[in-house]
């Protein structure tokens, strides 16, 4: 089972053995002792550390980073060696971590190593310590055929693992990196990273592909190698322990992504349903090539087992260009208002994942519609000749227009840039109107589709109370804050109202149900929004 290993970077002995107890208090596997991070190499405080070390509950490593390959330790080669003998003759550590460069560097060095790794007794009469190799490449990812020479060349060394961690410039690097571990496992124990945003993939799906361990951060912020996640984050938002081989893989691509609320919600619900199942946030470059590239390089590799994506700015146009490339299905809808936010993946026979059947789908004005209908009590054919004011003519309004028009709503589009609102009206059969217009509608229903009110800029309503009065419905698509002026407003003058959480949610669980055939635990999703945006979810 693939471990997960925190990497202790204190700067004093004290500091690194609290780290240890919390790392074990935090569920960690396996513990990675930086000393290279250590200010001083006091002889007392390594013996407390090696102490506190065999009362690890895991497994431990030690490695003292040289510099050029990330770590801090630009002490002479001799010296950092030494240090590594003194703790690899202690039985509180289990594995010694040295680089491949430094071992082919030196016989010399070499030697030291295999005085204390390796089969056999050490010089003390004790077994040997297992050596992790290692190699990091801290400016960019190898071509693939390099990544598995470097690998089979220091299986041979006789490493009891080995370990290869890259710079992935993006996520497709990630991708080489996951070929490469998947073409390693077979043959020795195997770690292979991605380092930076687009590597996230890699050290979650670690565990699926059967990797030697996976790195995890003791607090987000502390990172001792670019793009690790914390141990609390890995644990409970990823989902780390409910992976296995067979887990089926989703994620949001955009660009950014880190801060989508979109994979707590997913694997919330993933976990609630009890689905084998996890969803990640994917950055994928702005344009069309760079959303093909991981598209293609995804679909190509189908013992990741990609089952669907949801696709956020700036790809939702792209996608739909991807999935006609590839003679996919594009509902009509999402035709019609030019983009889709949602893919489907269903697998076919082939190896190479060339059969693999694709659907794009936009689930924003399925969601729209629904926290209408469920504000209003009605289903989607009572819409029909409902008068409906659409606040703005971005991305959203586009949606919710098509979505409203295609039940037959009669739509007033106002909006800032006037001639915004004319092309989108002209488009769907809608009416446009000047924004300063929108307080003297006879609209049943106020739909707010800008992004006026949205935090920080809380105080700000895009309707004038006097439009509000005896309004059956307001509806607000800003979700953050959830409470918005707009919607205050309406309720004090005796409107329903409906909040973007709603319609946030269930695009997050038309998503769901299209990708897992099964009902969304909606309360849950809606409680992870919830939790987040009063900031009491994990950190973003
Ligand atoms: P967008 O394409 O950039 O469109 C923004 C719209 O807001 C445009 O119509 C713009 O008018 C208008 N606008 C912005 N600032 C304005 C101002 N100061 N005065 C008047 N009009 C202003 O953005 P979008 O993707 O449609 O997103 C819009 C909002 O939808 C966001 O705030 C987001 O919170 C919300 N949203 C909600 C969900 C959900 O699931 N609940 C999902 C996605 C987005 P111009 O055309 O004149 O620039």
């Amino acid at each position: 089972m693939t471990r997960l290993c925190v990497s202790l970077i204190g700067s004093t002995c004290r500091r690194m053995i609290e780290e240890m107890q919390a790392a074990a208090a935090a569920g960690a596997d396996m513990v990675e002792l930086r000393l290279d991070c250590l200010e001083d190499w006091d002889p007392a405080g390594i013996d407390a550390l090696l102490e506190a070390a065999g009362r690890f509950p895991g497994e431990v490593v030690a490695t003292c980073r040289r510099a050029a390959e990330g770590g801090h330790c630009d002490e002479e080669e001799t010296l950092r060696v030494s240090r590594l003998e003194y703790v690899g003759l202690s039985d509180a550590v289990d594995y010694i971590d040295f680089e491949y460069e430094s071992l082919k560097a030196s016989p010399n060095i070499r030697q030291k190593i295999a005085l204390v790794c390796g089969p056999g007794l050490n010089p003390a009469g004790r077994p040997k310590r297992r050596l992790i190799l290692s190699r990091h490449e801290l400016n960019a990812t190898p071509p693939w055929y390099t990544l598995r020479f470097t690998l089979d060349a220091m299986g041979r060394e006789g490493a009891a693992a080995v370990k290869l961690a890259c710079r992935a410039e993006s996520i497709v690097d990630a991708l080489h990196m996951m070929d490469a571990l998947h073409y390693s496992v077979p043959a020795r124990p195997t770690i292979a990273l991605a380092m930076g945003e687009p590597g996230l993939i890699t050290r979650v799906l670690a565990r699926k592909l059967g990797a030697f361990l996976s790195f995890a951060s003791l607090e987000e912020g502390r990172e001792s190698a670019p793009g690790q996640v914390g141990i609390d984050r890995m644990r409970r938002l990823y989902r780390w322990d409910a992976i296995g081989p067979d887990t089926r893989v989703y994620g949001v691509i955009g660009c950014p992504v880190a801060h989508s609320m979109s994979p707590a919600i997913m694997n919330a619900a993933f976990a609630a349903a009890g689905i084998d199942a996890v969803y990640l946030p994917l950055l994928v470059e702005p344009g069309f090539e760079a959303l093909a590239a991981f598209l293609t390089g995804v679909l190509r590799r189908p013992w990741l087992h990609p089952r669907g994506f949801s696709v956020t700015i700036p790809h939702k146009q792209d996608l739909l260009r991807f999935v006609d490339r590839r003679d996919g299905v594009v509902e009509p809808l999402a035709r019609r208002i030019g983009a889709a936010n949602t893919l489907l993946i269903e697998p076919g026979e082939h190896l190479d994942g060339a059969d693999a059947k694709l659907h794009a789908v936009n689930t924003d004005y399925r969601g729209a519609l629904e926290a209408l209908c469920e504000g209003l009590a009605c289903r989607p054919e009572d819409l029909r000749d409902t008068p409906v004011a659409v606040l703005g003519a971005g991305g959203v309004s586009r949606a919710i227009v098509a979505g409203l028009r295609d039940w037959g709503c009669r739509v007033t589009i106002y909006n800032r840039t006037r001639d915004k609102a004319e092309a989108l009206a002209a488009e769907f059969g809608a009416q446009a109107r000047p924004i300063e217009d929108c307080v003297r509608h006879d609209a049943r229903v106020v739909i707010n589709g800008t992004s006026i009110g949205m935090w920080p800029e809380v105080d700000a309503s895009p309707m004038p109370p006097e439009g509000l009065a005896g309004r059956p419905l307001v509806f607000d698509t800003v979700y953050n804050p959830m409470e918005t002026r707009l919607l205050r407003d309406a309720r004090e003058r005796g409107c329903r109202t409906v909040d973007g959480v709603a319609m946030f949610v269930r695009q997050a669980a038309a998503q769901f149900e299209l990708w897992t055939r099964r009902p969304a635990p909606t309360d849950i999703m809606r409680a992870v929004v919830v939790e987040h945006l009063s900031g009491r979810g994990l950190p973003s």
